[in-house]
């Protein structure tokens, strides 16, 4: 009896001298919840083994329309940062989240939170009066990541949470994001030569996914398939874009993975334009598993739909 309690108070003694003597982050990394793969790549490339990083959407999902599901109520409650895209992308599910245990440091306005929106200059930001970005889009286009200099920018912001956070780790977010930084120049240059062949291009969209690659490269926009952002097409719409179509020599329908391709494939059999389904995010095609190949690869596509 008394030797079982002497083990138990000797392992009490012990547990509470670990606990003293190991600061929480060199028990624990520092965990990063990303609401779309894009950020969770930048958590990686940045994090490296000093963070655990997990996204709640994968490239097949759209994430206007993913639910507050419990494994994301349980993953953001463990996290000490949220990195979402924001402007009311994640308006359907990420209040729910933090409203469900989430701690204090990811909340907003907090270090541990992160919306990519709040740092880039935003596109199609509507005026009061405006409606015709639909009721997706309240606060401007929230695809903000297909333009490399607004991946560049959140990387930095990004390190500079990281080291708030987690100081002890500081010297390694700085090393991976200076190395980061020089290899994304240099890619960006060669990005940049292959992007001046594509301006001009014409491409229909289905959703407006795209506006930041559109003006990064410099490609026209013609229509959408959506009558508006969140707004399916109808036939009334479809037979629009027909016409549009005709008197523009469109070059290609753009898709994302999870768009719907019905509409998409209407108007290519009608109209002969390829369709064109893109990456739209890291994991989105096959061999697309960082930043840099979601570029090149989307970069690649183009230029073959350019012929
Ligand atoms: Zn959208």
């Amino acid at each position: 009896m008394m030797g079982r309690m002497y083990r138990f108070a000797l392992s009490v003694l012990i547990a509470g001298i670990l606990s003293v003597a190991l600061p929480a982050s060199a028990t624990a990394e520092t965990r990063i919840l990303a609401c779309e793969p894009e950020w969770a790549a930048i958590a990686r490339e940045i994090g490296g083994s000093d963070v655990v990083v997990h996204s709640a959407t994968h490239a097949r999902q759209d994430a206007h329309y993913i639910r507050a599901r419990p494994g994301l109520i349980a993953q953001i409650r463990r996290a000490d940062i949220l990195f979402c895209s924001g402007a009311d992308l994640e308006a359907g599910w990420l209040p729910v989240l933090l409203k469900r245990g989430a701690r204090l440091v990811v909340q907003h306005g907090q270090p541990g939170n992160i919306m990519a929106s709040d740092y880039v200059r935003m596109l199609e930001v509507p005026d009061n009066l405006d409606r015709s970005h639909g009721h997706v889009h309240p606060a401007g286009n929230p695809h903000v990541h297909l333009d490399p200099e607004n991946i560049g920018i959140l990387a930095r912001i990004l390190t500079e949470r990281l080291v708030l956070i987690d100081p002890d780790n500081a010297d390694g977010y700085h090393s991976r994001h200076a190395d980061f930084t020089a290899r994304w120049d240099k890619a960006r240059a060669t990005w940049r030569s292959r992007a001046e062949k594509l301006q001009g291009m014409k491409v229909i969209v289905h959703h407006t996914s795209w506006p930041y690659l559109l003006q990064w490269i410099g490609l026209d926009r013609v229509i959408a398939l959506e009558v508006l952002p969140g707004v399916s097409p109808t036939a009334s719409h479809l037979a629009q874009v027909l016409d549009r179509v005709s008197s523009s020599d469109a070059d290609a329908i753009l898709l994302t993975p999870f768009d719907p391709r019905d509409a998409a494939e209407w108007v290519s059999a009608r109209s002969g334009v390829p369709v064109v389904e893109l990456p739209f995010t890291v994991g989105g095609r096959e061999g697309v598993d960082d930043l840099f190949s979601l570029f090149d690869v989307t970069l690649e596509l183009l230029e073959g739909a350019r012929g």
